[in-house]
């Protein structure tokens, strides 16, 4: 079977009815970027950059230096030969926490993470979106900014980049102007607020891991409440189906890059939700791919309306299932 499945990639993602569908990878380091390709990812969706931040502790310096994170950016860029490579801003605290030793907030989850944390270090922000910048000269590059639920947030996020720009105009160092950016949307209030995010950003990015967790009140690290962790939750659905919507209307790219996007069993349901772009850990592609080829937008269409209509979870799992037989 794994066999089989190899053999699928350089096979473009269509439906049967022919509709292209985009495959892209999750990936933790520059390293990573070979896997991708391996599994014929068509660019990156999501490398999570703060994993060149992490297990520094010993280290003299905590956070890599503008010259080294732009070393990294830069080899995953080329490493991915003219493909486009979207760099999320660092995402640290919560389940990835910078130093685990320094970790003392009661609520990690809802405290100061991700973008909060990068616009209280401001000096540090300006450093990664610089390095980011720079290897935005070397290929397609697009910043993914996490966590983002205020208006200005956004508004802050991209002075900073507008000021990251200038400085690098100043020194004459060249980077691409026409970089987009966009939003993860992993926090129930955005997926609850998009024309917000529709109107300052480029594109989207949904992020299920987070957005389940914040939706249920899930701690999504904690096994004591693993049983009530379910993407299937309607709520759960009614936002991820929601930002679909919007990005569509508004002419934006949304993808979904969180576990949901490599599961084959949800394959089918994201595509009748309208998700045209999938960006998963590259183990998972080639058999997501071969489930796309073997999907049938029109007879999936009915049956996700359904689920989308339905409040009831036994319904909506029975009609999950119904999916996987069409
Ligand atoms: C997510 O929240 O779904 C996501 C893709 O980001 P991370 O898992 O890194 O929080
Ligand atoms: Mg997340």
């Amino acid at each position: 079977a794994r066999k089989r499945l190899l053999k699928l990639k350089k096979t473009p993602a269509v439906t049967r009815d022919g509709t292209p569908v985009t495959l892209l990878a999750n990936i933790e380091l520059p390293d990573d970027c070979p896997a991708a390709l391996e599994a014929g990812a068509t660019g990156v969706g999501l490398f999570r950059s703060e994993f060149l931040f992490m297990g520094r502790a010993g280290q003299q310096h905590k956070m890599p230096s503008e010259d080294e994170q732009f070393e990294q950016y830069r080899k995953a860029v080329l490493a991915m030969k003219g493909r486009p490579v979207t760099i999320r801003t660092l995402d640290i605290g919560a389940d990835k926490p910078l130093d685990p030793t320094e970790h003392n907030a009661l609520n990690p989850a809802l405290g100061l993470r991700a973008i909060r944390y990068c616009l209280a270090e401001p000096q540090m922000f300006l450093t990664q979106l610089r390095a980011i910048l720079r290897a935005s000269a070397y290929g397609k590059v697009r910043i993914l900014i996490p966590m983002l639920a205020h208006a200005f947030e956004i508004d802050q996020s991209l002075a900073m980049l507008k000021q990251a720009k200038a400085t690098l105009l100043d020194e004459n160092v060249k980077f691409d102007p026409a970089v987009e950016v966009g939003a993860m949307i992993e926090i129930p209030a955005a997926a609850l607020a998009l024309p917000m995010f529709i109107k300052r950003l480029d594109f989207l990015s949904i992020g299920t891991n987070d957005l389940i967790q914040y939706t249920l009140a899930i701690d999504r690290v904690d096994y004591e409440v693993a049983h009530l962790y379910n993407p299937l939750h309607p709520a759960v659905l009614q936002l991820i189906a929601m930002t679909i919507d919007a990005g569509k209307k508004a002419g934006k790219d949304v993808a979904v890059c969180g576990e949901m996007a490599g599961d084959v069993k949800l394959t089918r349901l994201l595509l009748g939700m309208g998700l045209r772009e999938f960006s998963m850990h590259p183990a998972q592609l080639l058999a997501v791919k071969q489930e796309i080829l073997n999907s049938d937008l029109k007879a999936i269409a009915p049956v996700t309306r359904r689920i989308l209509r339905s409040m009831e979870p036994a319904e909506i799992a029975q009609a999950v299932e119904q999916l996987q037989t069409m």
